[in-house]
C-alpha cells in the first residue's frame, strides 16, 4: 500500500549544479510525499494537487513539521565515535597521538567494537544522516560489527577499514604489514560489497578502499591498492582518503607528503603518480566513486584533475575550524567544476548533525577574505547536505531529493521541539516577497534546527529506529 507523508516539504528537485540550486528549490507549504511498498517515491507535490490514483493511499500527517531529504555525510570516522571534543594538548599532532590513535586501538576488543558500532549507527539515525561514507576501523571484527549494525537497522553506509602501513609509535596497534593491508581490504570487499549489478542497484551497504592518507601508507601500499581497485572498480567499490587538509609550512601534512614522496602535488599520490617527480608508479584511485576529504589547499591542477575524473570533495567546515586547517575556498573550488558535498568528519568535526555543519559552512564562507566571501543561498546549503552528497557518492539516481522513482530517504523535523527555532518561525519577521519568504523559512530551518527537532528518520520508505532508544 502507498503511504502519503503529509507536511511542509523542502527539497532541491532535478539535477542542478550548486549555482542552480535556488531555481530548483521546491517548497510545498501543505505537501505530500507518496511512497510505495518498495520505498520508492511515486509522487511529491502540493496536497491539493494529489493525483486521483492516490485516493486510497494511507495518509500520515506531521502537523507543523518539515519533511526534507535525509542528510548525506560524505566524511566520518567510525572508530572516533567516542572522541568528540577531545583535547590532547591543543594541536593536531597531540590530538592524534594522545586521543585518537589510542581510542581507535580500543576497537581491537570485539565487545567494545560491537557496542561502538551500535552507538555509531544509532547516532546516525538520531541525526537524520541516512547515508554515510565512513572511514572504518583497522580491525576486521569491528568492521563486521559496523556493517552488521547498519544492516540490521536498514541504514545506508559506505565504509572501509582505515588502511595504515606506517605511522608514529602511538599508531602502532593500528598498523598492518603491506600484505595484510591488501588482504584485509580484499576480504572486506568480498564479504560486504554487493557481488552482482542487480544486488548493487538495491544495496544499502557498500565498501570503500580507504587509506587513512598518503602519510600512513607507502608507495608499495599505494601500488597494491591501485591493483586492487583495478580489480573491483567495475563492481562499484568506492575510494576515499584525506587531501590537502593542513598546510603548516615544513612539518604540515602537505609539505610532508611532497617531501616524502618527492611529488609536485599531493593528489598525484592517489592518482598513480606517487614516484619521485610525480612519475607514474601504479593505477589511479580517482574516479566517479572517489571522495577526497577537505581539499582546503588545492593547486589549480589538482582541482582540474578532480573535475576531469569526477572525483568529489567532502567539505568539512566544522573539522577545519576545530583543527585550524583553514577554509576551503568555495568559489574557486566550485568554479573548477568539482562536486563539493558536506562531511562532518566526526570526531575532528565535533558535530554529528549535518544542518549544524551547513551552519558552519555558511559562516566560514561569508567570512572568506575580500572578494572570496559569499553568502551561500539557503537552497545551496540544502543541496550541499543532500543532493550533492548523493552525486559525490554516485547515488544520484537513487537518493538526494524527492524526484519520482527515487528511494524515499527523508527526515521529519518538528520546530516546536527547539524554542529558538520554533519561536523564530512563529514570531520572527520575514520578507514579504513570497520567494524570499520561502528562502528565509529554509534558512532559519537549516541554521536553527538542532538534533532534538528531528522526530523521524526514513530510509527507502522505512522508519529507522535506534536499538536502545526505540522509536
Ligand atoms: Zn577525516
Amino acid at each position: 500500500m502507498t503511504t502519503i507523508h503529509r507536511g511542509r516539504i523542502f527539497h532541491v528537485a532535478g539535477s542542478p549544479t550548486v549555482h542552480e540550486a535556488a531555481q530548483h528549490l521546491a517548497y510545498f507549504d501543505d505537501g505530500g510525499l507518496a511512497v510505495d511498498d518498495a520505498g520508492t517515491i511515486v509522487w511529491c507535490g502540493h496536497w491539493a494537487d494529489r493525483p486521483i490514483e492516490l485516493a486510497d493511499a494511507e495518509v500520515v500527517t506531521y502537523a507543523g513539521c518539515f519533511l526534507m531529504p535525509g542528510f548525506v555525510d560524505t566524511h566520518m570516522h567510525f572508530p572516533q565515535v567516542n572522541c568528540g571534543d577531545s583535547y590532547g594538548g591543543g594541536q593536531l599532532l597531540e590530538w592524534l597521538t594522545q586521543c585518537i590513535f589510542p581510542s581507535e586501538a580500543r576497537f581491537a576488543d570485539p565487545n567494545y567494537a560491537r557496542q561502538a558500532a551500535a552507538e555509531w549507527c544509532d547516532r546516525m539515525i538520531t541525526a537524520g544522516t541516512t547515508t554515510g561514507l565512513i572511514f572504518g576501523s583497522q580491525f576486521p571484527t569491528a568492521q563486521d560489527a559496523l556493517f552488521e549494525a547498519a544492516r540490521v537497522r536498514g541504514l545506508r553506509i559506505i565504509a572501509g577499514r582505515t588502511i595504515m602501513t606506517v605511522g608514529p609509535e602511538s599508531a602502532g596497534p593500528l598498523l598492518t604489514s603491506e600484505r595484510d593491508a591488501i588482504e584485509f581490504t580484499r576480504n572486506e570487499i568480498e564479504k560486504w560489497h554487493p557481488k552482482t549489478d542487480a544486488e548493487r542497484s538495491s544495496a544499502l551497504q557498500q565498501v570503500a578502499i580507504v587509506p587513512r592518507f598518503s602519510l600512513s601508507v607507502t608507495t608499495t601500499t599505494l601500488a597494491g591498492l591501485g591493483e586492487l581497485y583495478d580489480e573491483y572498480r567495475a563492481k562499484g567499490v568506492y575510494f576515499t582518503s584525506h587531501l590537502n587538509e593542513n598546510n603548516r609550512p615544513g612539518t604540515g601534512e602537505i609539505d610532508s607528503v611532497k617531501r616524502l614522496y618527492e611529488v609536485d602535488a599531493y593528489l598525484d599520490t592517489y592518482d598513480g603518480r606517487f614516484l619521485p617527480g610525480s612519475k607514474h608508479g601504479g593505477s589511479s584511485l580517482l574516479g566517479r566513486r572517489s571522495v577526497m576529504a577537505h581539499g582546503v589547499h588545492c593547486q589549480d591542477r589538482e582541482l582540474a584533475r578532480m573535475a576531469e575524473t569526477g572525483t568529489s570533495i567532502a567539505h568539512c567546515p566544522t573539522s577545519q575550524l576545530f583543527l585550524g586547517s583553514g577554509t576551503m575556498p568555495w568559489t574557486r573550488t566550485v568554479d573548477w567544476g568539482v562536486t563539493v558535498a558536506i562531511g562532518s568528519d566526526f570526531s575532528a568535526g565535533d558535530e554529528w548533525f549535518i544542518p549544524q555543519v551547513l551552519n558552519a559552512a555558511f559562516k566560514v564562507h561569508i567570512s572568506e577574505p575580500g572578494d572570496a566571501g559569499l553568502s551561500l543561498h539557503p537552497a545551496a546549503l540544502l543541496f550541499l547536505g543532500t543532493l550533492a552528497g548523493a552525486r559525490a557518492l554516485d547515488l544520484e539516481d537513487r537518493i538526494g531529493n524527492f524526484d519520482v522513482g527515487k528511494e524515499a530517504d527523508f527526515v521529519v523535523v518538528d520546530p516546536s521541539r527547539w524554542d529558538q527555532y520554533g519561536n523564530t518561525l512563529r514570531w520572527g519577521a520575514r520578507p514579504t516577497d513570497p520567494e524570499l519568504e520561502r528562502d528565509a523559512l529554509l534558512f532559519t530551518t537549516i541554521m536553527a534546527m538542532r538534533e532534538p527537532t528531528l522526530t523521524h528518520t526514513f530510509v527507502r520508505g522505512r522508519r529507522l529506529v535506534t536499538a536502545d532508544r526505540g522509536a
